[in-house]
């Protein structure tokens, strides 16, 4: 199962940890709008509380007074088409002989069936078909036979896939990130304590500052009376399957994911789009809020390039409108894509337009805007999209649709322009992405755009050998 989510973990010297840690879930509402919760742990035993729909609708002041303790995991779930979930919400919470646990999880593991077929033939009994039970079983049984740190390292050896985790056991609370780092997990200090978050502004919220990303492959344990940290390289392969649709997409842009500010990796995806397929027109919208980065960046290049071009905002966003990407019909999508998008018609009547947005995933989107443009009276509408096509699903963390809805999986770009009625459609390049990234190829997962993957995925091509050498702190 998807476990497409943020998480964060907190430990305070003395002060509750319940209300930071709800700011902090606000800070990371993108990631989830499904459900929200928080454990916490006072020193004797285990609270928590999770509730349905955005952070501010799971919590209420009793449920967050009830929250005792200075130190506490919190997570969001982010909904999947077809409806709401409650049998998944988290953290997930239990107690074991081994002491209690608490679990966030942000990515998928791809043998979470077989771990869990192994661990029920023992006799462990699952309330749930979600990947973060399976991880909470295992680390409890290893519990019982080894210290904190050898147990996440013999559960760690038993994963494969892509998890960002906020654990606590009692009341220690650790970041556990895979060996490829698919997911973002980084590291903070806060006014007296330490937190660790999907993303950076989930410490910023509490007005702590971001130390570093969690490494592929390190457990970081803070001190129960948050005075420190301990990291353990629990697995080291030397070999990372980074997500790019964070940058791209998923990930808020104020926020700090291998030391570079998301917005302005966008904007120079922006820019890079320019120098590879820009076209002079006397205006450059971006779709709002996904594509106004790109838009930016593209803007300024084409115009330290001499192109007589405005960048203006096009297209009012109503915020009422709840996500449209995840409707169940293709014509709820359509119809929610004019509820919330329209155009002001004053800024392209009559001129040649280039709309910018992030991605095509069903064409939904682009398809009507196109069509919301042309019906405003524009001459010529030119689409740039700051990413490469999406021709697979992911299976890691983030929804896309199936590969049956997918506009590029069996389209050329050609045809997706003549489907969507653009007058011309071009997609940022894979190389323009990882030199904007900075990163080599084989240092991301680029799975969804280009149908081979960095982890076992069944019917699916493996574009790596990850080998898996283990180098461990614990072993010393
Ligand atoms: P579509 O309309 O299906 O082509 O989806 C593309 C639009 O949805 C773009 O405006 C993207 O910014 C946005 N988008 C892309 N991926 C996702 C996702 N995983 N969840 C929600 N929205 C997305």
């Amino acid at each position: 199962m998807h476990e497409k989510c943020g998480v964060v973990g907190l430990s305070l010297p003395d002060e509750d940890a319940a209300r930071p840690l709800y700011y902090s879930l606000y800070a990371l509402q993108h990631r989830g709008q499904e459900s929200a919760g928080i454990v916490t742990h006072d020193g004797f035993q285990q609270h928590d509380h999770v509730g349905m729909g955005l952070v501010g609708d799971a919590f209420d002041e009793r449920s967050l007074s009830g929250l005792r303790g200075s130190n506490g995991i919190g997570h969001v779930r982010y909904p999947t088409a077809g409806g709401v979930n409650e049998c998944c919400a988290q953290p997930f919470s239990v107690s074991f002989k081994s002491g209690s646990l608490g679990l966030s999880h942000n990515g998928n593991l791809v043998n979470a069936d077989a771990v869990r077929e192994e661990l029920a033939g023992l006799g462990h009994a699952f309330t749930s078909n979600g990947d973060t039970e399976v991880i909470a079983h295992d680390l409890a049984r290893n519990l019982l036979e080894a210290d904190l740190v050898r147990a996440v390292k013999a559960t760690m050896e038993r994963l494969h896939g892509s998890y960002s985790l906020t654990i606590m056991h009692d009341e220690t609370v650790m970041g556990l990130r895979d060996p490829q780092g698919n997911r973002p997990l980084c590291l903070g200090r806060v006014d007296g304590g330490y937190v660790i978050a999907s993303e950076s502004t989930a410490i910023d919220v509490l007005g702590g500052e971001r130390i570093r990303d969690v490494r592929p492959g390190e457990l970081v344990v803070l001190a129960p009376d948050g005075s420190g940290y301990d990291s353990y390289q629990l697995i080291d392969t030397g070999e990372t399957a980074h997500c790019f649709f964070e940058h791209v997409y998923f990930a808020r842009p104020d926020s700090v994911i291998d030391d570079r500010l998301v917005y302005d990796v966008r904007r120079s995806l922006g820019r890079r789009l320019w120098e590879e397929s820009g076209v002079e027109t006397d205006v450059v919208l971006p779709v709002p809020d996904s594509g106004r980065a790109f838009a930016s960046g593209y803007a300024e290049a084409a115009t330290d390039d001499g192109a007589d071009t405005e960048f203006a905002e096009g297209l009012m966003k109503n915020r009422y409108v709840g996500r449209t990407f995840i409707m169940p019909t293709q014509d709820e999508r359509e119809q929610a894509v004019r509820l919330k998008l329209n155009p002001i018609k004053s800024t392209i009547e009559g001129r040649s337009v280039t709309l910018i947005d992030d991605s095509i995933v069903r064409g939904t989107t682009s398809t009507q805007l196109v069509s919301l443009l042309d019906e405003a009276g524009a001459d010529e509408i030119h689409l740039r999209i700051g990413s490469p096509p999406i021709v697979a699903p992911c299976y890691f963390g983030v929804d896309m649709a199936s590969r049956e809805e997918l506009i590029a999986a069996d389209r050329s770009p050609e045809q997706i322009e003549a489907d969507i009625g653009a007058d011309s459609l071009a997609y940022l390049s894979i190389d323009a992405l990882t030199g904007a990234l900075d990163r080599d190829r084989d240092e991301l997962c680029l799975g969804c755009v280009t149908g081979a993957y960095p982890y076992d995925v069944e019917g699916e091509e493996r574009d790596r050998d990850v080998s898996r050498p283990a180098v461990s702190a614990a072993d010393d």
